[in-house]
């Protein structure tokens, strides 16, 4: 595929052309995929996530310079499930990335939610294959903590950092959202501002809380916690430090290969899922559809009885062995 070979050859026009198609979901972009995909996995995959407003993207920007300065290509996708925008908003990618503007090291692309938000999930992680295959060392994943689907996006990372930032309500918002949970480094952001060190305290003391003993006899790895000022830039060498030092763990650990497996093993189960249904929707129809929402609405079937309708025997056998099961 002539798009794929310009885009490994650092052609970024074919790249921005190449995660159009992926967004697109059509079959050239599983054309694509299936012949980069040997060439993935070599990419450092760094989730980050936290609530609007505490300065993710500043500090975004921050670690992209921080890494070009040691000379590390980065990667950024950032996945915006409430912005309107489709794929690209190049405008607002221009102007985030300013600094950086010309380097050949940094490729920045926004995402946009375009129908389901599993639909999302599943092309960033498509696009995060793509930036890992072209040959970015580093893959920033940016997502907004605030549902599910976000937290399973910023979940695929190898290391997840969650950012929080003091004054922003009377509780910690990373708590809140039950990102404490997949946080491999915490940053108290806006450091600059009063309560940051309360904040940093609460966080501390949350994690001494939660102490992971180590996963199946894994060493445990414990979050630690960074002050930052993302609009000077200070604390952003300990963010990168800690990134690295996250990453030396899991693969001292074995624990690298260990995520990078169960990784696969959701993205095929959600594959599945999606084709299956897909092609069941495609078999079945919308008018039948809906005739069985009418009947199970109006209690004429309930809908154990209307799916093995719409499944066939095969499926009824199995749910009576799963009775007597
Ligand atoms: P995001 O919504 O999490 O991506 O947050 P932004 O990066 O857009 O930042 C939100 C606001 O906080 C912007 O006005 C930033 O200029 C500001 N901001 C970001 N970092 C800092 C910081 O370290 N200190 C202060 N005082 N403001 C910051």
């Amino acid at each position: 595929m002539e798009l794929v070979k310009e885009a490994l050859a650092a052609n970024r026009y074919a790249l921005a052309r190449l995660i159009s198609l992926i967004e697109d979901d059509g079959a050239d972009a599983r054309t694509a995929l299936a012949a980069l995909y040997p060439r993935t996995g070599q990419a450092h995959v760094v989730g980050i996530t936290g609530a609007p407003g505490t300065g993710k993207s500043t500090l975004v920007n921050e670690l992209a310079k921080g890494w070009r300065a040691q000379d590390v290509t980065v990667g950024v996708v950032a996945v915006d499930p409430s912005s309107p925008f489709t794929g690209g908003a190049l405008l607002g990618d221009r102007v985030r990335m300013r600094d950086l503007a010309g380097d050949p090291g940094v490729f920045v692309r926004s995402m946009a939610s375009r129908g389901s938000l599993g639909g999302l999930a599943r092309a960033t992680g498509d696009v995060v294959k793509v930036l890992d295959a072209v040959g970015f060392a580093v893959v920033l994943v940016e997502t907004v903590g605030a549902g599910q689907s976000e937290v399973d996006i910023a979940r695929t990372a190898h290391t997840t950092v969650v950012v929080e930032a003091p004054g922003m309500g009377d509780e910690v918002q990373a708590l809140k959202a039950g990102l404490l949970e997949i946080a491999d480094v915490l940053v108290v952001n806006k450091a600059d501002r009063p309560g940051a060190a309360q904040t940093a305290r609460a966080l501390e003391m949350a994690i001494n809380r939660n102490s992971p003993a180590g996963e199946g006899g894994e060493p445990a790895w414990r979050p630690p916690i960074v002050q930052t000022v993302a609009l000077d830039g200070s604390g952003v060498p300990e963010v990168l430090k800690a990134v690295a030092a996250h990453r030396e763990h899991l693969c001292a650990s074995g624990q690298w290969a260990g995520r990078a497996r169960a990784r696969v093993e959701t993205e095929l189960i959600n594959v599945l899922q999606q084709e299956l249904l897909a092609r069941l929707r495609a078999r079945v129809g919308e008018g039948e559809m809906q005739a069985w929402v009418e009947r199970i609405t109006a209690r004429e079937v309930d809908v154990y009885t209307a799916v093995r309708a719409i499944l066939g025997p095969g499926t009824g056998t199995r749910m009576n062995a799963d009775k007597r099961g």
